[in-house]
């Protein structure tokens, strides 16, 4: 059965009512060791000779070490840890709910306090863990300005963008929960793979279009990818972007993370529809993008995701057009059954009519894995989320949670 913890305490209760009266502290999480070094500097609290020297300890500490308070922190003295803490936040976001599948995966509703004059938000993060990985499917905007019209997301207005910080404790936080810090246990029950981290891969596949908030995405995936640090492979991180061509380029040249493209539909009238932004950028301009995305090789291919539409694009007519449009890039396909929606016009092409699709394109030559939907129960058991702490409405939710479950690539 899936379970719902409320983690909580009073006393986290207490501390978290007393930060949302409290000037906001700027965060140390998602500064670079140099912005840190400055940011150290300029509070008065280390003097210039010393600053590389602390910020190199803290990062340490933060991101090899998992420690989320300064008092941890044993190798710094007792005086400058409460400098630090009285002037800097290494906090996590508040735990609004985490629940946890009987097949092992795991959601968490994380809040993130007001930006200036805004509200808190809420995001939701999500763990899949499988047969010798685990894979964290983070969220880079809440809400998303683009309006794909099979997306739920695309109806909602975006409400901001997530920063680094944001961004990266959604990764802290979800190894923070698993015990995939060194010297932490694994909590009892916890499904995880036999060997290996926890977390082994992660997928900007959440809510938002992350190529629309580049700089802070960029941050967060380098911090995240540094090898004195959280160290997570660059191989095993995919952004995921409906094609925002221009910033494909800087992905690959700056961040050098794995790619994934919301394909959906192999002609421009068809993909003007599913992914408008395609009227910006159609389909050859971004398959040329692609083509020229840096480092690809057939260990380093690019991942097209396919949303099976039933009679919209999934004849194998199309399967065909995806072939012949895909020829020449090294590409692996990612069908995706669509996430159904009430208000939806759209409804999932039938499961054997999804088989034909894959067959031909695997015969083509294509590893064309079909997602399947993970985590049903605790979608269903999202109702008891509190209302009060909920933006988007019940539908709305579970519409989103599906699709980042069954949208978490490979
Ligand atoms: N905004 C980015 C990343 C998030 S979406 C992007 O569009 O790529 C992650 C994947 O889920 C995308 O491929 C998206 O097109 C797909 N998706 C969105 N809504 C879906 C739905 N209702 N059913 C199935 N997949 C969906
Ligand atoms: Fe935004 Fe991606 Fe949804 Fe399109 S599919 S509306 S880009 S989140």
């Amino acid at each position: 059965m899936a379970i719902s913890l409320n983690i909580s305490d009073d006393q986290t209760r207490a501390a978290l009512a007393a930060r949302a009266t409290a000037p906001p502290k700027e965060s140390l999480i998602g500064l670079s060791r140099a912005e840190m070094a400055e940011a150290l500097v300029s509070a008065g609290i280390v003097p210039e000779r010393q600053a590389k020297m602390r910020a190199q300890q803290l990062w340490h500490w933060l991101y090899v070490r998992g420690v989320s308070d300064f008092d941890a922190m044993f190798n710094i003295s007792k005086d400058l840890r409460a400098s630090l803490a009285k002037t800097f936040t290494i906090a996590r976001p508040e735990i609004v709910e985490e629940q946890i599948s009987n097949d092992g995966t795991r959601k968490w509703l994380f809040r993130f306090p007001p930006r200036g004059a805004g509200r808190p938000v809420e995001i939701e993060t999500v763990y899949i863990p499988e047969e010798g990985r685990g894979t964290l499917c983070i969220s880079s905007q809440v809400g998303c300005t683009l309006t794909c019209s099979f997306c739920h997301t695309g109806t909602q207005k975006l409400v901001r963008n997530l920063s680094a910080e944001e961004i990266l404790t959604q990764l802290m936080t979800a190894r923070d929960r698993l015990g995939d810090f060194p010297n932490r246990d694994t909590p009892d029950g916890a499904i995880v793979p036999a060997e290996g981290r926890k977390i082994s891969n992660i997928v900007m596949m959440g809510m938002g279009e992350p190529l629309y908030n580049f700089e802070a995405v960029k941050k967060a995936l380098l911090i995240a990818s540094d090898g004195d640090g959280l160290s997570l492979s660059k191989r095993r991180i995919t952004l995921s972007t409906s094609g925002v061509v221009p910033e494909i380029f800087r992905t690959g040249a700056e961040i050098g993370v794995m790619l994934a493209i919301s394909l959906h539909a192999t002609n421009d009238d068809l993909r003007d529809l599913l992914v408008p932004i395609n009227k910006k950028y159609p389909l050859a301009e971004l398959i040329e993008a692609c083509r020229s995305y840096p480092g690809l090789s057939n260990a380093k291919r690019i991942t097209f995701e396919y949303v099976m539409l039933k009679d919209v694009n999934d004849s194998i007519d199309d399967a065909k057009a995806l072939v012949k449009l895909l020829r020449g890039v090294p590409a692996k396909i990612n069908l995706i059954p669509f996430n159904p929606w009430p208000g939806t016009n759209y409804q999932c092409s039938d499961w054997e009519t999804i088989e034909k699709f894959a067959d031909y394109i695997n015969t083509a030559g294509y590893a064309s894995p079909i997602r399947t939907p993970r985590g049903r129960d605790i979608l269903a058991a999202c109702g008891q989320l509190k209302s009060e702490s909920e933006r988007l409405k019940k539908h709305e939710r579970l519409a989103l949670e599906a699709m980042m479950i069954a949208g978490h690539g490979d």
